[in-house]
């Protein structure tokens, strides 16, 4: 029988235990004894759940106290020099001081792990790396699970991956010059595990699906030509993409299996059946791990049968990735719709899938129940009038290339924006969220709890945005925002409201260390049925003579940070939220609002591994972007806002945009940004953040006038908008007015400095 497994389980549980165990830990209320246990409890009930759904292995190697990345680096002995730590008796306060900083070292990097939302810790190498051994966690997590009982597959960051998303500071390096002493200590951990009696190594490989050059494949066979030889048996981990151009590589290679992704790539099966060796173990990632739909057994259940004749014992069962990107059990959704939620299977149930596709392919009869009962599911789904919406479908394919296009170009908009709002030289803004107080937060709690009455609630909001209002006029804003308050976050505030999109109540996925978020899920055509936003920013803009600026997620960000439909190309659904979003805007327009703020801070996430696949990308996103944004008249302001990227390599696809100003985070290399920018020379207004919002501290007038400045040297002051780099929603007021006044006091400085200049200048022509 062919044999079923996972490349890994969510680590944080389904109460999300381990963050609320990390937080206390580092309040100082928890101990590190007790942090284990909650730990170890985790471990063990997650096993028990991978063995009672009939797996032939249990995974261990992904649990983490905090980032699989930062584990492997401790496990190898690469940690940052600077920290000063021994990899080798590394504490638990030690690796939290590595992923979140101490008092005398700044945080390993952090950013985002392949196209996933998960945000790894960055190893630091250079010429000085060693990897001379550190924390045996894993070693004693494959014994805790032997313990256990339990047949363990342990999972491991592969060395050609850890080492391609490896950064050295030093210029120039080569990151491969590393690969000997790398795959060293690959081996002795992997002698080590051979040594406890496992079988199996799972070594994951993502990298494979990525853009590699010459020298990195040869890396594969470098490395893996003297790590299959250590005595376990190595799965080859291959996941977000097609893998198939190495395998001719990998049928060479001493590894007695690999895993793909046919979920992302079902095309790269056939180019597998071909080349592997009639050794090798194909591991079918056929059950998706990076969404949350229920999948089609009995149809994958025919796509591999052909394999399982040529494979036989040889062909493993799994889902396409680790399940850690998928929330952890449907069992904690009480009040999902019990439709949708007959649509779904979130990790637990994934499990059962995989097993029942293993059954099918050995005795179909037996497992035709569940079959069938999956082949319903998605026949009642395929046919739900919550998902079909004739008149969206009918709206999004007649989207023309005119509703895509604003009717004048920037030069002619930019004048008729200017009568229409007249702003000073380099107007100050922010990007949109004031301070999400304890008392905002209080208030939602009990609204949520039935305690607090809508209209109560609603009223409190209200208080919420005149105290803003004041507190923006009272420093001098020119264009001012209603703060944010009524939003618990900014893509799960419009899903409640859009029809075709469902919010769970415990669906969370980690985004990073003790950070989790609950992507809503898109089932089905999104329709907008009435305003969302029209109501608040009104009433805004009725306490205020200033203009008002109307605040939306855009179609991309909706999309990015949703699960999404699986049955229509991710591009249809990003037009169809292009249009909700659009219908917002021209609202906004109707009800007074000059400005609307459009937000797609996940602009660039969206982007595909593969360059060749970038322009795809970049057409249908610039496209919705664009459909959501040009309803609206020359004089009416579009904006949008990106962060937590780099963006210099997509200024073209930011141009497209088309945005009459965009605000951006800078501040962690504001210069280089702006730098990129100018060479560019982008076309449209400006509002490089002069301050980063991600700290307590409150820069100096002369800190932020030097900064804009420099913008200046490299944007024309008349496109220039001046603003913090991101929303102000984690801030506290005080560091919030504080900071923003310095920031109207900079911009006033430079003002009446450029008014000087221009004075002079007029006075030099008239003499
Ligand atoms: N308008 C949002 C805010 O200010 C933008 C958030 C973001 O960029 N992630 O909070
Ligand atoms: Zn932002």
């Amino acid at each position: 029988m062919v044999r079923t497994h996972i490349p890994g389980f969510p680590r944080i549980g389904a109460q999300r235990e381990l963050k609320f165990a990390q937080e206390a830990f580092w309040r100082g209320e928890l101990d590190e004894a007790n942090l284990r246990e909650v730990g170890a409890q985790l471990r063990t009930r997650h096993w028990r759940t991978q063995r009672a759904a009939g797996l032939d292995f249990v995974c261990a190697g992904d649990f983490a106290w905090y980032d699989p990345m930062l584990s492997t680096s401790a496990l190898l002995g690469a940690l940052p020099e600077r920290f000063g730590f021994d990899a080798r008796t590394l504490s638990l306060v030690q690796y939290y001081a590595l992923a979140r900083g101490n008092a005398a070292q700044p945080a390993m990097e952090m950013t985002k792990w392949f196209d996933t939302n998960y945000h790894y810790l960055v190893p630091e190498i250079g010429p000085q790396t060693r990897f001379e051994g550190g924390v045996e966690w894993l070693l004693e997590e494959v014994d805790e699970a032997h313990a256990l009982g339990h047949e363990v597959k342990p999972v491991l960051i592969g060395p050609l991956t850890w080492l391609w998303l490896a950064k050295s500071r030093v210029a120039g390096f080569d990151r491969l010059a590393l690969l000997p002493g790398l795959v060293a200590r690959y081996a002795r951990v992997l002698e080590a595990l051979k040594a406890r009696g496992v079988e199996w190594v799972q070594l994951d490989e993502p990298a494979l699906c990525c853009d590699l050059d010459a020298a990195w494949h040869e890396a594969l066979t470098t490395a893996y030509d003297q790590l299959g030889h250590s005595g376990v048996k190595l799965l080859l981990g291959t996941y977000f993409g097609s893998a198939a151009q190495h395998a001719p590589r990998v049928a060479k290679l001493p590894v007695q299996g690999v895993h793909i992704d046919l979920v992302r790539a079902p095309e790269q099966l056939d180019v597998w059946r071909a080349a592997l060796r009639d050794d090798q173990v194909l591991s079918a990632g056929v059950i998706d791990g990076r969404n949350v739909w229920r999948a089609d057994l009995a149809a994958i259940a025919d796509t591999l049968r052909e394999t399982h004749a040529q494979f036989g014992e040889r062909l493993w069962i799994a889902p396409s990735c680790s399940l850690a990107h998928v929330p952890v059990s449907l069992e904690g959704e009480r009040r999902l719709d019990a439709q949708v939620k007959s649509w779904l299977a979130f990790a637990t149930e994934k499990l059962t899938e995989v097993r029942t596709l293993a059954l099918a392919l050995a005795d179909r009869v037996a497992a035709q129940p569940q079959l069938e009962a999956a082949s319903a599911a998605l026949a009642a789904r395929a046919r739900s009038s919550a998902v079909i919406n004739a008149l969206v479908q009918k709206r999004t394919a007649a989207v023309d290339a005119a509703m895509a296009r604003r009717a004048n170009a920037f030069d002619v908009r930019e004048h008729a924006q200017r009568d229409a709002l007249r702003l000073p030289l380099m107007p100050t803004t922010t990007i949109g969220s004031f301070p999400q107080t304890q008392a905002i937060r209080e208030a939602r709690a009990a609204h949520r709890r039935g305690e607090l009455s809508a209209l109560d609630y609603l009223e409190r909001m209200r208080e919420e945005t005149a105290r803003a209002v004041r507190c923006q006029e009272a420093l001098g804003l020119d264009v001012l925002v209603h703060g944010e308050a009524e939003r618990n976050d900014m893509v799960e505030y419009f899903a409640e409201l859009l029809w075709g999109f469902a919010v769970t109540e415990n669906g969370w996925v980690q985004s990073y260390g003790s950070r989790c978020v609950k992507p809503p899920l898109i089932y089905g055509d999104v329709y907008r049925a009435e305003p969302m936003t029209v109501d608040a920013i009104r009433h805004a803009q009725s306490l205020t003579t200033r203009p008002m600026k109307g605040m939306l997620t855009g179609p991309v960000t909706l999309l990015q940070w949703s699960f999404v439909r699986d049955d229509q190309p991710r591009a249809v659904t990003a037009l169809q939220l292009a249009l909700a979003v659009r219908d917002e805007v021209c609202d906004l327009e109707k009800a007074g609002i000059g400005i609307v703020q459009i937000d797609e801070p996940a602009f660039r996430e969206g982007l595909p591994l593969r360059r060749a696949e970038h322009e795809a990308y970049f057409d249908w996103a610039v496209r919705a972007f664009r459909v959501a944004s040009s309803g609206v008249a020359d004089a009416t302001q579009i904006h949008t806002h990106m962060c937590y990227s780099e963006f210099n390599d997509i200024l073209p696809a930011i141009a497209a945009l088309d945005a009459d100003v965009i605000t951006i985070e800078t501040s962690r290399s504001a210069m280089e940004l702006l730098d990129a920018f100018g060479e560019f020379a982008y076309p449209n207004a400006i509002g490089p953040g002069v301050y980063d919002i991600h700290s307590p501290r409150v820069p100096g007038v002369d800190e932020m006038v030097r900064l804009i400045e420099r913008a200046c040297e490299t944007i024309p002051a008349a496109r220039l908008w001046v603003n913090p780099d991101c929303g102000l929603k984690t801030r506290a007021w005080p560091e919030t007015e504080a900071a923003l006044r310095n920031m109207v006091s900079a911009a006033r400085v430079l003002r009446e400095r450029m008014a000087a200049s221009a004075r002079e200048a007029g006075a030099t022509v008239a003499a």
